[in-house]
């Protein structure tokens, strides 16, 4: 692989990787840009000058009206997001229209929802691009659960209750597998992004997981936009709250709740779930 220097056109600072080979068609960079969880003001400023100089930018249905409007009037913009759960375009589509436009454009923006390392598919991305020999940077945006914890006026890590955070998903849509439960205690603060349309299962796979029914939650519907919804509940309550709209997490943890300090770790024990709440109480 030979590395070339930053062209003037480039951003310049660390972060690039190029795979491009000499005398190859490509002309393009491409950009993998977080767009943070809605409110643009949230956008890195390094991500707003993409946005406005870029020559084409291929964005998720996540990424918020205010956001877009800040991309380039002369840049071409395409949504390759999902529309009412259906896909436009097949994630190997969207891997090929990266690689082919950087054959004929020079600044491509992959714009994405929140981080685009977070449930966000780069992977997949990163790998066709560093295939194909096409330089790519990314360039990292607030994920939605640094946003969603904003937005419940939360901290996320707390020295008395949360020493780690775990960022998980029970989506049936993620190729990652089970949960891993092992990794899970009472200082972790969970945060599941894609919670779907039915909390009752989320509830029951966390008390299956072994969470204690009274472990505070907070249910976040879109963090820092204009219609951000907030709704504090507890693992036992969770199955029974009403749903709240697309997209939204939740927040499972000791910090989940406006009196972290009430929630001692003795909350934390198999036996205190059935005390507490029999099972067949729950559903
Ligand atoms: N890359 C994104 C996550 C993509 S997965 C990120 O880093 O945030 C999509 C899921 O993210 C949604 O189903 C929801 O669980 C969560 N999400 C994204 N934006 C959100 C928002 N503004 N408020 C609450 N949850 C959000």
């Amino acid at each position: 692989m030979i590395l070339f220097p930053h062209s003037q056109n480039d951003v310049g600072l660390g972060g690039e990787h190029s795979g491009r080979e000499p005398g190859s068609r490509l002309m393009g960079k491409v950009y993998l840009v977080g767009a943070g969880p809605g409110d643009p003001e949230l956008l890195t400023v390094k991500a707003a000058r993409l946005l406005a100089g870029a020559d084409i930018v291929l964005h998720d249905s996540l990424v918020s009206r205010e956001v877009l409007a800040l991309i380039s009037p002369k840049a071409e913009i395409i949504d390759v997001g999902k529309r009412a759960g259906k896909k436009l375009l097949t994630q190997d589509e969207i891997n090929s229209l990266l690689v082919s436009y950087a054959e004929t454009r020079e600044k491509i923006v992959r714009l994405k929802g929140g981080d685009p390392s977070v449930f966000g598919r780069a992977g997949e991305e990163i790998e066709a691009l560093r295939c194909a020999g096409v330089p790519y940077e990314i360039v990292p945006g607030i994920t939605a659960a640094l946003g969603a914890a904003a937005a419940a006026g939360i901290s996320l890590t707390d020295r008395r209750v949360a020493s780690q955070i775990v960022l998980s998903t029970f989506s049936r849509g993620s190729d990652a597998g089970a949960m891993d439960w092992g990794c899970i205690g009472s200082t972790t603060t969970l945060v599941l992004y894609m919670p779907g349309a039915d909390y009752t299962e989320v509830a029951d796979r966390l008390r299956d997981g072994g969470l204690p029914a009274d472990l505070p939650c907070v249910i976040v519907s879109g963090a820092s936009g204009p219609q951000q919804e907030i709704r504090w509940s507890n693992v036992a309550r969770l199955a029974k709250e009403e749903k709240l709209p697309a997209p939204a997490l939740l927040i499972v943890g000791r910090v989940a709740s406006r009196d972290v300090a009430e929630i001692g770790p003795s909350y934390w024990s198999g036996e205190k779930v059935d005390q507490v709440l029999p099972r067949d109480r729950v559903v």
